[in-house]
């Protein structure tokens, strides 16, 4: 079927969720996509930094070909190696305690809320189940998580929300010190506000936060579902920032491309779910954890990891070496970038973008985010510039 018949047939019987670009996507090979129609594409998307090991990655296909041979699926009535893998490279490669398996990001916060809000009625009783969330924040759809967000756009019809949530304006140590009192329980934050704009939290404002919640016992959750697996240069990216989270969660980029998520914790806060407090049929299943593995091997070594870094920074160089008056600037850490643009104009940009054989993601009102596979090479990265370079003209 060609684009306009799938199109259709979409509208017919697909819900109308989701502003999609005019591209149905077909195939792809390292960073490069072919549309149904056989158009080529350098992708600076991953999907939504999932492919983070990019398209027909022989280790992950051959990873999970193995696994689907052996057994597809187990209950979380048993115990499998590929599950206990993934768990043990996680807390391994961080010194954290202990992971649970979801099968998103939304799901993986869910799960953390719940972590931190036992914690605290193990140890304070009830009453203390609040949890300061950051303006412009972004912690997923279910009715729980978008409470959670920080944006009063997404607190609109599907009252009523899950109650327990306030929040403080980013980099301000004081409005999140004013938010905080005998109810509260945890703080929840991305270190880079990905949907909000790829907008990084300063390093002094993310320790002070760490300090407090030291103080007043309350944990410190640290989302990590877009910016974590190598994302920013480091496994995760509360590594760079100096800190010990409580709770760390993530999704996204750990499957390579198939659903799985996690909630991880520290030593301190790991044996707070016990049997039957939290579960997932799929959660862990052999299947996603042997992607999640074969992208574990792949990604958490520090060649890989400064390679990101040092694509990035060849991304960023070669994007404000353009010099054009419409880029603002480029902010970012790893592959995980954001182009400022006029905000008016940003959609005809990257429109140009997908018209010359690229694609990008927006974020916030006035970002171009880039979310490409972290393998990607050096002669797409060129490719990539040299239309971006048409497109900023
Ligand atoms: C994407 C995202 C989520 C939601 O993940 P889903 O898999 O879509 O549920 C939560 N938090 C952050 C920071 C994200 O980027």
């Amino acid at each position: 079927m060609n684009f306009e018949q799938l199109k259709a047939q979409e509208n017919q019987y697909v819900m109308n969720t989701y502003g999609r670009f005019p591209i149905a996507l077909d195939h792809g090979e390292k960073s490069v996509l072919w549309d149904v129609e056989g158009k080529r594409y350098i992708d600076m998307t991953s999907g939504i930094g999932v492919c983070s090991v990019g398209y027909n990655n022989e280790k992950i296909i051959s990873a999970i070909t193995e696994q689907a041979h052996k057994i597809m699926h187990v209950s979380n009535l048993f115990t499998t190696e590929p599950m206990v893998k993934t768990a043990k490279t996680l807390v391994e490669s961080t010194d954290m305690g202990k992971v649970f398996f979801s099968n998103s990001g939304a799901e993986s916060n869910e799960g953390a809320i719940k972590l931190a809000r036992k914690y605290s009625f193990d140890k304070y009783g009830e009453g203390r189940s609040k949890i300061i969330t950051l303006v412009n924040s972004f912690h997923g759809r279910t009715i729980t998580t978008l409470n959670a967000t920080g944006q009063e756009k997404f607190h609109n019809y599907f009252f009523p929300f899950t109650e327990g949530f306030d929040y403080a304006v980013a980099n301000d140590i004081n409005d999140l010190k004013s938010k905080i009192d005998n109810t509260t329980c945890a703080v929840m934050m991305e270190l880079i506000q990905g949907e909000g704009g790829v907008l990084p939290l300063d390093k002094e404002f993310v320790k002070q936060v760490e300090t407090l919640c030291n103080e007043k016992d309350l944990l410190l959750i640290i989302d990590e579902v877009q910016t974590g697996i190598g994302r920013t240069g480091s496994l995760f990216c509360f590594q760079q920032y100096n800190i010990k989270p409580d709770v760390v969660t993530m999704a996204k980029g750990l499957g390579g491309g198939v659903p799985i998520g996690a909630v991880m914790a520290s030593k301190k806060c790991c044996d707070v779910l016990g049997p039957g407090m939290h579960a997932t049929t799929f959660g862990g299943t052999p299947t996603v954890c042997a992607a999640a593995n074969a992208v574990l091997d792949i990604v958490n070594n520090k060649d890989f990891l400064n390679e990101v870094n040092k694509k990035g920074e060849y991304i960023k160089q070669g994007i404000l070496s353009i010099g054009s008056d419409k880029i603002e600037c480029v902010r970012g850490m790893g592959l995980m970038l954001g182009i400022i643009v006029d905000a008016d104009k940003r959609s005809d940009y990257v429109n140009s973008c997908i018209e010359n054989g690229l694609l990008v993601l927006t974020a916030g009102t006035n970002t171009i985010r880039l979310l490409p596979p972290l393998t990607i090479s050096y002669e797409e990265i060129d490719e990539a510039i040299a239309i971006f370079k048409k497109v900023f003209a």
